[in-house]
This record gives C-alpha cells, sequence and structure tokens, in this order.
C-alpha cells in the first residue's frame, strides 16, 4: 500500500500539555480520510504539523515517502494544498482575482488553469462579485479553488462543513467526491461530525486526547456498525453447522456467542438447534449505530 502521508509517533507540546501524544497515522494514496475527533482532540495540530506551519516536539511524518527531515520534504509538499482552519482569501477581490493573487504566490507562468478551476468549484457565474459578498459556502469552495491552483495530489481540509447551511454541505461533500473519483486527489477531511463524513470517507483515522485510537476502512466501520441479532448457546460448533446450512451471514464472536446479520427464521433455527440438543440461552438485537462506536471508541460525549 502506499500512502500519500504518514506519521509515525508524533509529539506536539504546547508547554506542558500535549497536542499530539505519540501519534500514528496513514492515510492511504487515493482515499478520502475522514480525520474523526472531538474539539481540541489535536486534529489541527496535525494538519498544522503537515503543512510545515509548525515543527513537531518529536516523531516524524512522511509525505509521499519523504520524510519531514529530508531534504526533499518542500518539493513534496508542493504535492499538498490546503485549507487551515478559514480558508485563506482576499475579502475584497473576486474568485479569479484571489485565484491570480495565488498564481503570483506559486509562480505560476500563466492564469491558463483559472477558468476550469472556477468551473470544478462551481464559482464560475461570480464575475466581479467580491469574495465578502460569498456565502459562506462559496468561500469554503473559493478556498479550495486556491488550494487546488497547485494542481496537488493531497487536499487537506479541515472541518471544510463549519457553519455551513445543508445546501453548502451537499455541495462541498460533492465538490470532494469529484475531485476524488475524478482527478485522483486523495482528500484528509478533519471533522467531529462522523455523520457528514460517512457520506464520503473511504478510510477514517479516530483522534482522541492527541492519540490515533483506531484507524479502518469504510467497510470495517459499516460492519462494526452493522444491525445484528446476538446468539448465546451452549454449543457453538452446531450453531455454525446450522447456520450455514440455512445459509444465514454470521460471526462468531467468542466461545458461546455469535453474531447474525439480517432477517432469520427463529422459530425453525430453535427447532433445528433443539434436535441436537444445542440450547439458545440468550438473544438480543445488537446495533451499534455510528454514533455509538464513536463515542465507545473515544468516550464521553462527541460535541464537548
Ligand atoms: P478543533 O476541532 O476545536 O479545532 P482540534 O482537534 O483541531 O480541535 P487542536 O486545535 O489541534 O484540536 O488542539 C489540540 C490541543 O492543543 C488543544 O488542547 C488546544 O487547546 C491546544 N493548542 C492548540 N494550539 C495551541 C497553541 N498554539 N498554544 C497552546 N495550546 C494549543
Amino acid at each position: 500500500m502506499e500512502y500519500a502521508l504518514t506519521a509515525n509517533h508524533l509529539m506536539k507540546k504546547y508547554g506542558r500539555s500535549n497536542a499530539l501524544d505519540n501519534f500514528s497515522m496513514q492515510v492511504p494514496k487515493g482515499a478520502i480520510y475522514g480525520f474523526v475527533g472531538k474539539n481540541g482532540a489535536g486534529k489541527t495540530t496535525l494538519i498544522r504539523l503537515a503543512c510545515g506551519l509548525q515543527s513537531p516536539t518529536s516523531g516524524t511524518f512522511t509525505l509521499y515517502g519523504v520524510k519531514n527531515t529530508q531534504k526533499g520534504i518542500r518539493k513534496a509538499r508542493r504535492r499538498m494544498g490546503a485549507v487551515v482552519e478559514a480558508p485563506s482569501i482576499y475579502l475584497d477581490l473576486s474568485a479569479a482575482d484571489n485565484l491570480k493573487q495565488q498564481y503570483h504566490v506559486l509562480g505560476l507562468p500563466s492564469f491558463d488553469g483559472i477558468p476550469e478551476l472556477l468551473k470544478l468549484t462551481g464559482l464560475n457565474d461570480t464575475g466581479k462579485k467580491k469574495a465578502k459578498d460569498f456565502s459562506l459556502g462559496m468561500r469554503q469552495r473559493l478556498g479550495i479553488a486556491i488550494a487546488l491552483a497547485g494542481r496537488p495530489d493531497l487536499l487537506i481540509l479541515d472541518e471544510p462543513a463549519n457553519g455551513l447551511d445543508p445546501q453548502g454541505i451537499i455541495e462541498i461533500r460533492e465538490l470532494i467526491l469529484r475531485l476524488n473519483r475524478e482527478q485522483q486527489i486523495t482528500v484528509l477531511i478533519s471533522s467531529h461530525i462522523l455523520d457528514e463524513l460517512s457520506r464520503l470517507a473511504t478510510h477514517y483515522g479516530f483522534i482522541d486526547k492527541g492519540h490515533m485510537v483506531k484507524e479502518m476502512t469504510a467497510k470495517e466501520l459499516k460492519a462494526a456498525c452493522r444491525k445484528c441479532t446476538r446468539l448465546t448457546v451452549t454449543a457453538t460448533a452446531i450453531l455454525v453447522r446450522t447456520l450455514d446450512r440455512m445459509g444465514l451471514e454470521y460471526e462468531v464472536i467468542s466461545d458461546t456467542q455469535t453474531d447474525i446479520y439480517g432477517e432469520f427464521p427463529l422459530t425453525e433455527l430453535t427447532l433445528a438447534l433443539a434436535k441436537e440438543h444445542c440450547s439458545i440461552l440468550s438473544l438480543h438485537e445488537h446495533d451499534e449505530s455510528l454514533e455509538n462506536y464513536y463515542i465507545n471508541l473515544v468516550g464521553g460525549d462527541k460535541y464537548e
């Protein structure tokens, strides 16, 4: 597996507190990586380090295989675009003029790419309108357009849905999906709202108190959150044989517990088990919603 970004035992101290504490992560190339954590968990700190806005206290990170301590890191960083905290835009300039400014900063030879960037981000009809008269969603999209000016392979967005209305959230989501699918851009999105990320993320990293609690794929998260019936029986081997015979989907959890997915004929199963002297000791619905899963992982209130 190739990675756009990895963090390896990163520490970032502010005074005596650790904003990042032995933090490790792996963002696969091509992923939409949902970086989830409560306010103050350390998401922005990681992003600031990756962008070179601050240095780690110890530990390392890599961008496209180049370590932050290596000479090539500046070049590797050119493969990255980011919108950190509020998008940095000139409010008195139009969208096109904001992009021209960014092209100057990057030393790009012509403005040829600007119409395409405006179209991509849905800002092609804004004409001379100044950014200060844009909606929050338009400003956020302009921030993304600016981050895309250098044609990055990795786009980092810090809480891109913050403060947006539902329509603005949908537009940002569709833009991110388009960038990922049509332009193969790897996207790292930080958020404290798992539900919003679950509509687009292919991978997740859950951070709490500066520490990576768990990384997983969207498929793994979905499986972990599926509705199932948890059965405790006296003979799991008999249960497994019976479930196979009935063509049911299941997962053995322990010596006595098995999760059965989807609807199943309970009477038929109970009778089949009884024939082989296997008793059901308990049965209950097990529903791990996304939100519960997240709260169980990081503990406490997610909006803390
Ligand atoms: P949010 O969603 O609120 O932005 P976050 O997950 O991005 O949260 P960070 O901004 O990375 O969290 O902050 C992590 C911790 O480090 C917090 O406790 C914060 O107060 C602290 N912190 C961040 N920047 C500084 C700084 N410049 N000086 C001192 N402490 C800081």
